[in-house]
């Protein structure tokens, strides 16, 4: 009865839905079809939207790539395990340079899902931890294709690149000789990685390091967009080599009939970046900051018949929700002991829950941090005055309403110190000082050119 037996495997394995995160760097929430961009076409993540749910007010944890991929990664608040800030070389006092990264002690999405019986492969960029322990086939992922740093080339570099920005594929280094163009690379590993795991469950991180600098485009693609500035110009030729990649990626799982049991992610990292023409449209601020346009992002989430196509959910939600999600789905339990800070969505997003998924979040990198609840928001950056907003009536944070409004002030300045008792203390500092952060959260500081001066 062995054939049986296997046949049942096979079966059995074939209901638990595939999980795919698709993560962007640093784009504008305004430059996504699907979030009212006009003027770089993405067809295939605006189709994601169309047969899937868009998130209006979805939130990274923070406007940096490192702490919010650490917490995308884990499920949890990265300042639970001090990854406060980008990976740097200076280790607060008790730690050491080898703490640098997501803590030993915590799963990732990987883990989890390797547990629940799931091929796992992480593409792209890693930047969680520049030594070995944090690579990601050292943290729950059987198979790696990409770089461990924050940005890198698109193209080969001349001569050997530092070790951050040598692109591995698993364990080993691919010559530079052998680099086309990153975002088309990435693409066909995705796919391939498909094709091979079509008769077993698996999960793909998939992160690409477009839109993040270096503004590497492909010329083929930057002839369409002559009529724009020239930052602008590779920016929309990059996120088209990325949008026409997402296509791919999708196209293979019709082509090997996975589409219909695939789970699929978009998530932007943090907002528009100070240096790559990106445009966060109604959204104040940059990269960096807690205004609106540094923390609030696009996010998609589709999977046919179990998330609603076609919807709008506007209710907050957090990149802590990803790897909830997709453990439910796989039908799984967490790893021993772990208790996520996200919630699964599939349940909320259904048409007919009245439900909210959070009641309240929470930021804090180095003296700025922030806290949202239903649509109050409130920005606390040192000693700069305090900020409210009503985000209902004010989604562009232009009219501060702390002083109005003490008794709210005070509330979620209460929830952000109940908050910051459950979280450790920052393991390293960040390269940057606190000048910048406390300039950038202050009123008079207003414009795109304004806030370009505080990366
Ligand atoms: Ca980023």
């Amino acid at each position: 009865m062995l054939w049986v037996s296997s046949i049942f495997t096979a079966y059995s394995q074939q209901q638990k839905p595939n999980v795919i995160v698709i993560v962007v760097d640093d784009a504008g929430y305004a430059d996504f079809g699907c979030y009212g961009g006009k003027e770089i076409p993405t067809p295939n993540i605006n189709q994601i939207a169309k047969n899937g749910t868009l998130f209006t007010d979805a939130y990274v944890t923070a406007s940096v790539c490192a702490p919010s991929r650490a917490a995308m990664l884990t499920g949890l608040y990265q300042q639970r395990f001090g990854f406060e800030h980008n990976t740097s070389s200076k280790p607060s006092p008790g730690y050491k340079l080898s703490d640098v990264g997501i803590a030993k002690n915590v799963p990732t999405i990987g883990n989890q899902m390797k547990a629940n019986g799931y091929r796992t492969i992480a593409i792209g960029k890693w930047h969680q931890g520049d030594t070995e322990p944090y690579f990601p086939m050292n943290r729950g992922f059987d198979e790696f294709y990409g770089f461990i740093g924050g940005h890198r080339n698109f193209f080969a570099y001349d001569k050997v690149p530092s070790r951050e920005a040598m692109l591995f594929n698993n364990r080993e280094i691919v010559p530079e000789s052998q680099v086309t163009y990153l975002t088309d690379m990435f693409t066909d590993k995705a796919s391939d990685f498909i094709a091979k795991n079509k008769s077993n469950p698996f999960f793909m991180y998939l992160a690409y390091n477009a839109v993040h600098t270096p503004m590497n485009a492909k010329k083929s693609s930057m002839q369409q967009f002559a009529h724009l500035p020239e930052g602008r110009r590779a920016y929309a030729a990059m996120m088209v080599a990325l949008d026409e990649g997402i296509g791919k990626v999708i196209q293979t799982l019709k082509d090997q009939q996975l589409y219909d049991n695939t789970l699929i992610f978009l998530i932007n990292d943090n907002g528009a970046a100070t240096n790559n023409s990106a445009d966060n449209g109604k959204l104040r601020g940059l990269k960096g900051s807690k205004w609106e346009g540094g923390i609030r992002v696009a996010f998609l989430m589709q999977w046919p018949g179990k998330v609603p196509a076609g919807n709008v959910y506007h209710n907050m939600v957090s990149s802590l929700d990803i790897l909830p999600t997709a453990v439910a789905a796989s039908n799984g339990k967490f790893v021993e002991k772990f208790v996520p800070d996200g919630k699964n969505l599939v349940p909320f997003i259904d048409r007919n829950n009245r439900k909210k998924p959070h009641e309240a979040l929470f930021w804090r990198r180095g003296v700025a941090a922030a806290v949202r609840k239903d649509k109050w928001k409130i920005i606390k950056a040192g000693d700069n005055p305090l900020l409210l907003f009503d985000l209902n009536k004010d989604t562009s944070e232009t009219n501060n309403l702390a002083l109005k409004n003490p008794k709210k002030v005070k509330e979620l300045l209460r929830d952000l110190q109940q908050w910051e008792q459950k979280m450790d203390k920052p393991h390293w500092f960040s390269d940057y000082g606190d000048s910048n952060q406390l300039m950038k959260h202050r009123m008079e500081v207003v414009g795109r050119e304004m806030e370009r001066k505080y990366p």
